[in-house]
């Protein structure tokens, strides 16, 4: 479990493209965030650089107590979901979840007692010796949560996770994920361009834009419910 805190970061990318400017944010220990905002605002620049994968250009990033911009992403206790699962086509359900954990040379006991754990809390237990390409797609996405969830990371990020998938089945992954978070007790961070998702998911919400943080602010305080 861990705080995220990015004080004044900028992302230049190469040809001058200011992609965030100065991002100021204190993310909770247990907090679920979302970041939303257009297309092109700076939510995926800014999830990469919480998880590593895009060099912060100015400004500071604390995981906990550390400061992090130099940490390589596999030291950092993060996982971070895709919109587009990237699962490994030729491995099964069980091997895919088991991938990052044989990286990181954890007994083969325990990577089993992990993977059926977190099958069995994603309700895809007898899914595991399937190959990605006999799921469905809410299946899949199942899978790729299992994938990071088995990491016991301090941090998750998700990017746009339920996108690919249809309306019926977004709306059972919403509830799916907010229990998934309660159930972790781990910081959510969630990167979304939907305002359903936004407004029914999150502790507070970050809404961006051109590069900016607009506002920070509850649901309730953000949208008007009646
Ligand atoms: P969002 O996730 O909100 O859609 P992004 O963080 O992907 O926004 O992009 C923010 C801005 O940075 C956009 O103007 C985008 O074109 C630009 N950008 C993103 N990635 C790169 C890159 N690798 N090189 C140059 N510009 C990029
Ligand atoms: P190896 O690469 O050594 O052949 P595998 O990747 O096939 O090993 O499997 C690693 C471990 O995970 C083994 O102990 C295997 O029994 C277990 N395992 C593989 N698939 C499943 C599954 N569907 N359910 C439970 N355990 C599994």
């Amino acid at each position: 479990m861990a705080s995220v805190t990015l004080k004044n970061v900028y992302k230049v990318y190469s040809g001058n493209v200011t992609a965030v400017t100065d991002f100021n944010l204190e993310i909770k220990d247990k907090e679920f965030i979302i970041l939303v905002g257009p297309s092109g605002c700076g939510k995926s620049t800014t999830l990469r650089m919480i998880a590593g994968l895009e060099e912060i250009t100015k400004g500071e990033l604390y995981i906990g107590d550390s400061l992090s911009n130099d940490v390589a992403p596999k030291d950092r206790d993060i996982a971070m979901v895709f919109q587009n699962y990237a699962l490994y086509p030729h491995m099964t359900v069980f091997d895919n979840m088991a991938f990052g954990l044989k990286l990181r040379k954890i007994p083969k006991d325990e990577i089993k007692r992990r993977v059926e754990e977190a099958a069995r809390n994603l309700d895809i237990s007898h899914l595991l010796d399937r190959k990605p390409k006999a799921l469905s797609g809410g299946q899949r996405q199942r899978v790729a949560l299992g994938r990071a969830i088995v990491r016991n990371p301090k941090v998750f990020l998700l990017d746009e996770p339920l996108s690919n998938l249809d309306a019926k089945l977004r709306a059972q992954m919403r509830t799916e994920i907010a229990k998934l978070h309660k159930r972790l007790g781990t910081t959510f961070i969630y990167v979304t361009h939907d305002q359903t998702e936004a407004m029914t998911m999150g502790d507070r919400i970050v809404v961006m834009k051109d590069g900016f943080i607009q506002q920070v602010d509850t649901p309730q305080n953000l949208y008007d419910f009646p």
